[in-house]
C-alpha cells in the first residue's frame, strides 16, 4: 500500500528541533507516515548539533536532513535579537527547503512546519500540499501571539507601561511586564517579524500545539469557540502534546552523575539548568551558588560563564562541555566548589537533561521555564523552581507557578530584580519539603495526565488520529487527482 508521507520543518534552535524529531517520530511509529524532518540549522551551536548527528544516526522512523541556513551576511547587524533572527533565517533559506522537497524521491503531501518557518507555507500551496503549523509551545502562548496584531491596533504606547493586564478572548489575562520578548519594544524589526507570525497563523490549514487538553482547557476552547479566539483564528486546533524526548543514551560524564544520583535519597537532588542558550549575569550566578548553599540541597548545575549582555546570548552558540570550557571556580562564590564537594555536582555547558529528570533522585528542577524543559520536568513528576529569563518564559513561570500549580516562582521578575539567595534558598525549600507537599503532588498528578493524553485513546493520541486520517484522506485525494 501507498506510505504517505509527510516533511517537517524545524528553524535552528533545540527548543524548535527537539519537539519536531518527537512529534515526526509520533507520526511515523504511530500513524505509519513516512516522515521526513528538515533542519535548518543554526551551524554555530555544539549542542545543536550534537543533538542532530545523534538522530540522524539514532532514529530510524524517520529521515532526517539537515539544511544549512543561507548566507546572511549584510541581512542582518551582529546583535538583531533572535525572532528577528529566526525569522530572516527561515525566509532566506525559503529556496533550500524547495530545492529539497522538489529532490525528494516520493514527494510528500503534507509539510508541517513551525512558527518561524512559516513562509515556506508558500512552497506546501505550490507543489498542492496540505500545510500545517506546529507550534512547539503552549496554548497561551499562541493566543498571544494571535491577539498581537489585535492589540497592537488597540493599545497606545510600550506594552510594558499599560496599567491593567491584556485580556484575551476566553483565555488568562497576561501581565503588561510578562509579555513576550518581541513585545517589550514596537520599534524593533523583530516586533514587526513578530507581528508577521501573528498574522500568518490564519493561513495554514491546521495548528498542532504542544499541550494537552486537560492541561489547557481553556485556552483550546476559546481558539476553538467562534465567539472567542477561534471566530479570528478559523482554523482547526489541535492539541497533540506533550511531544517530549525520550532519555537520551548517557555520555560517559552522565554515567557518573547516575552513580552520584543512585546514592542519593530519593526526591532530595534539585536539577539547575537554564536551557539550550540561557545564562545568568555574575551576579545572578553568585546569588544562585549561595541560595545552593543555604538551601543546603543536594543538587546538579549546568553551570556556564556569566554573560556580559543579555541572558539569551548563548542562544546560537551553546557547546556540550565536551571542549574545554572555563573553569567554574573562576566565577563561582570562592571555595565553593570545594564546600560542596560531596553534595553537589557541577555539570559544564550541557546535561543530559531529560535521562537525570527521569532519575527518581531528582526532586525539583530550577529552570529558566522554556517550554520543552517545563514538559520534560511534568512528564517526570517534577516540580519546577521559575527563574524565566526571555522569549515567552515569563509566561510559562506565571503559567507553571499559578495556574497549573506544579511550580513556585519569583515575587518580582529576575529582569527587573536580582533575585537573592534568600529568597532562592527559601523557594527551593517550598519546592524540596516533605510531605504534605502539594506543588510535588499536582507534578505527579500533571505526569498522569500527561501520560493518559499520549495513550492510544487519550485526548492527545485522538487529535493527532484526527490530523493523521485527514492528511491520509488528503493524500489519497491528491494522488487521484493527478
Ligand atoms: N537541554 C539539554 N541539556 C541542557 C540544556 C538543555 O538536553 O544542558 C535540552 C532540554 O532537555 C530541552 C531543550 O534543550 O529539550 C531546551 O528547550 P527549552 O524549550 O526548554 O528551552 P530553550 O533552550 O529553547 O530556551
Amino acid at each position: 500500500m501507498h506510505q504517505p508521507h509527510m516533511a517537517l520543518l524545524s528553524s535552528p534552535g533545540l527548543g524548535h528541533l527537539i519537539p519536531v524529531i518527537e512529534l515526526g517520530k509520533l507520526l511515523s511509529v504511530h500513524f505509519n507516515f513516512k516522515v521526513t524532518i528538515l533542519a535548518v540549522t543554526s551551524q554555530s551551536s555544539e549542542a545543536e548539533s550534537h543533538i542532530l548527528k545523534s538522530a540522524i544516526s539514532n532514529i530510524n522512523s524517520c529521515d532526517i536532513l539537515e539544511i544549512p541556513p543561507a548566507d546572511l551576511s549584510g541581512l542582518l547587524e551582529d546583535e538583531a535579537a533572535i525572532v528577528e533572527r529566526l525569522c530572516v533565517v527561515m525566509r532566506e533559506t525559503k529556496g533550500a527547503v524547495r530545492s529539497a522537497l522538489c529532490n525528494m524521491a516520493s514527494p510528500p503531501s503534507v509539510l508541517i512546519v513551525d512558527i518561524f518557518g512559516y513562509e515556506c507555507m508558500s512552497i506546501a500551496e505550490e507543489f498542492r500540499m496540505l500545510k500545517y503549523i506546529f507550534v512547539a509551545s503552549n496554548a497561551w502562548f499562541f493566543s498571544l501571539v494571535l491577539y498581537s496584531p489585535i492589540l497592537d491596533k488597540q493599545v497606545q504606547g510600550p506594552f510594558v507601561d499599560q496599567q491593567e493586564p491584556f485580556q484575551l478572548p476566553g483565555c488568562s489575562p497576561v501581565r503588561p511586564r510578562e509579555v513576550v520578548d518581541p513585545m517589550l519594544d514596537r520599534n524593533t524589526r523583530q516586533y514587526q517579524e513578530y507581528l508577521g507570525i501573528g498574522t500568518a497563523m490564519h493561513s495554514g490549514d491546521a495548528i498542532l500545539l504542544n499541550t494537552w487538553e486537560q492541561l489547557q482547557h481553556k485556552e483550546l476552547r476559546s481558539l476553538r469557540d467562534e465567539n472567542l479566539l477561534g471566530g479570528q483564528l478559523k482554523v482547526p486546533v489541535y492539541a497533540i502534546g506533550p511531544s517530549v524526548r525520550p532519555p537520551e543514551p548517557p555520555r560517559s560524564s552522565t554515567m557518573e552523575l547516575l552513580g552520584w544520583l543512585d546514592q542519593q535519597r530519593s526526591e532530595s537532588v534539585v536539577y539547575v539548568s537554564f536551557g539550550s542558550g540561557g545564562t545568568l549575569s555574575y551576579e545572578e550566578t553568585f546569588e544562585v551558588a549561595w541560595g545552593l548553599e543555604l538551601s543546603q540541597l543536594r543538587f546538579i548545575w549546568v553551570v556556564r560563564p556569566p554573560h556580559r549582555g543579555h541572558a539569551d546570548s548563548a542562544f546560537f552558540s551553546t557547546t556540550t562541555g565536551n571542549l574545554a570550557s572555563e573553569d567554574p571556580s573562576n566565577y563561582l562564590p570562592e571555595g565553593f566548589t570545594d564546600r560542596t564537594r560531596s553534595t553537589g555536582k557541577l555539570v559544564p555547558q550541557w546535561s543530559d537533561q531529560v535521562t537525570i529528570l527521569r532519575h527518581p533522585s531528582v526532586g525539583g528542577f530550577l529552570s529558566h521555564c522554556g517550554w520543552s524543559s517545563a514538559l520534560e520536568s511534568i512528564t517526570n513528576g517534577v516540580p519546577m523552581i521559575c527563574w524565566p529569563l526571555y522569549a515567552e518564559q515569563r509566561m510559562n513561570a506565571t503559567l507553571l507557578a499559578e495556574e497549573l500549580g506544579v511550580g513556585v516562582r519569583p515575587k518580582v521578575l529576575p529582569a527587573e530584580k536580582v533575585m537573592g539567595r534568600e529568597e532562592i534558598a527559601r523557594m527551593l525549600g517550598d519546592v524540596m519539603k516533605g510531605k504534605p507537599n502539594p506543588i510535588r503532588d499536582r507534578a505527579r498528578e500533571l505526569k498522569e495526565s500527561a501520560a493518559m493524553a499520549m495513550k492510544r485513546g487519550g485526548s492527545s493520541y485522538n487529535d493527532l488520529d484526527l490530523v493523521a486520517n485527514l492528511c491520509k484522506a488528503t493524500c489519497h485525494h491528491l494522488r487521484q487527482s493527478f
